[in-house]
């Protein structure tokens, strides 16, 4: 499988202003030198708390912000720093979806006209074509054509999720950035929509980026998981991998924390003390050393590398480095 799309390095930084000049005293470090390759046809999974970046890395790789470092290269091309004019035709393999489609969806469109908005934006179709199209788009995503005329608002949760999913759709992506898609929606329509979303990159091979703050929603869809704590990349791996072998202290206790169907068997939760550190004032060493159970001097100090521990397996904490392996000996 090739790379459909390449993070290297990337950063985005919020400015923290002070006075009348917006003076900058300071930066939100939101996302911080991370790197990853999305495979064509493939789900990479992004899971970490509020506030760990992940949403900011997605509208980043998207272009809804202005990376501050690091390249994002999508179909061979590095966009990072396209003109808006010039990243129209890469928009058009690469769209999103929100975690609330009541409010990324105009109200005052009917449903007709906001699966038209992109085809005749992008496409040159007559708008016979056009609405023959959204007809299709709305049943491929299990919606009546019928409903064309009616507005977002007469539909449940998990049917305004489909409508975003087929205006998605639409101009035929290759890539499908989705923040939060189902974590507004009761957990039986949680499994419908993510079914769909299964369904719908077998028949188009469509790759995703899927973003969610609970490991268990992004266990079914995902080939690979990314965990991702204040902006940063705590540890990388194929899912399998990941939920049977984690290595990362904070993927092990995000995994302790998920119920067991089975009730005899028995998993220790790992309760983290601590607050989150302030995101304008991250600590020194490693940024999880202030809730960390395993934490040592060192942590406080250095920060750890992200490294490949095995292949396709990467975590960033020094209980993996050679060199400090003393230090978690004591
Ligand atoms: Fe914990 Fe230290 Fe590893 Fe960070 S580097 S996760 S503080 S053991």
């Amino acid at each position: 499988m090739q790379p459909l799309l390449e993070v290297k390095d990337l950063k985005k930084y919020f400015p923290i202003t002070k006075g009348l000049l917006g003076r900058a005293t300071g930066y939100v470090k939101a996302v911080e030198s991370i790197n990853f390759t999305l495979l064509e046809g493939e789900t990479l999974g992004i899971v970490g708390e509020s506030g760990s970046g992940k949403s900011t890395l997605g509208r980043t790789i998207m272009r809804l912000l202005d990376p501050t470092e690091g390249s994002i290269i999508f179909q061979g091309q590095d966009i990072s720093h396209l003109s808006r004019q010039k990243l129209r035709s890469s928009r058009k393999n690469m769209q999103m979806v929100f975690q609330d489609p009541y409010s990324s969806l105009n109200q005052r469109m009917t449903i007709g006209q906001l699966l038209d908005e992109p085809l005749s934006i992008h496409t040159n179709e007559s708008r016979k074509n056009r609405m023959e199209k959204v007809a299709e788009l709305l049943e491929i995503v299990g919606l009546n054509p019928e409903v064309i005329h009616r507005y977002p608002h007469e539909f449940s949760g998990g049917q305004r999720q489909r409508i975003g999913i087929a205006r998605a759709l639409a101009i035929n992506p290759k890539l499908i950035i989705a923040d939060e898609p189902v974590s507004a929606l009761d957990v039986s329509i949680q499994s419908q929509i993510i079914n769909l979303l299964m369904d719908l990159q077998e028949k188009f091979q469509l790759s995703y980026l899927f973003i969610a703050h609970d490991l268990s929603v992004v266990k079914h869809i995902s080939d690979r998981i990314g965990v991702m704590y204040m902006g940063q990349m705590m540890e990388l791996a194929p899912k399998n991998e990941l939920f049977h072998e984690p290595l990362h202290p904070y993927t092990q206790s995000l995994l302790s924390a998920i119920p067991k169907m089975d009730p005899e068997a028995k998993r220790e939760r790992i309760l983290l003390k601590g607050d989150l550190p302030d995101a304008a004032n991250l600590p020194n060493g490693c940024p999880f050393h202030t809730r960390c159970p395993m934490a040592t001097s060192i942590c406080k100090e250095i920060k750890p590398a992200y490294q490949e521990l095995k292949a396709g397996h990467y975590v960033a904490c020094h209980l993996y480095d050679a060199k400090y392996k003393e230090q978690f000996a004591e």
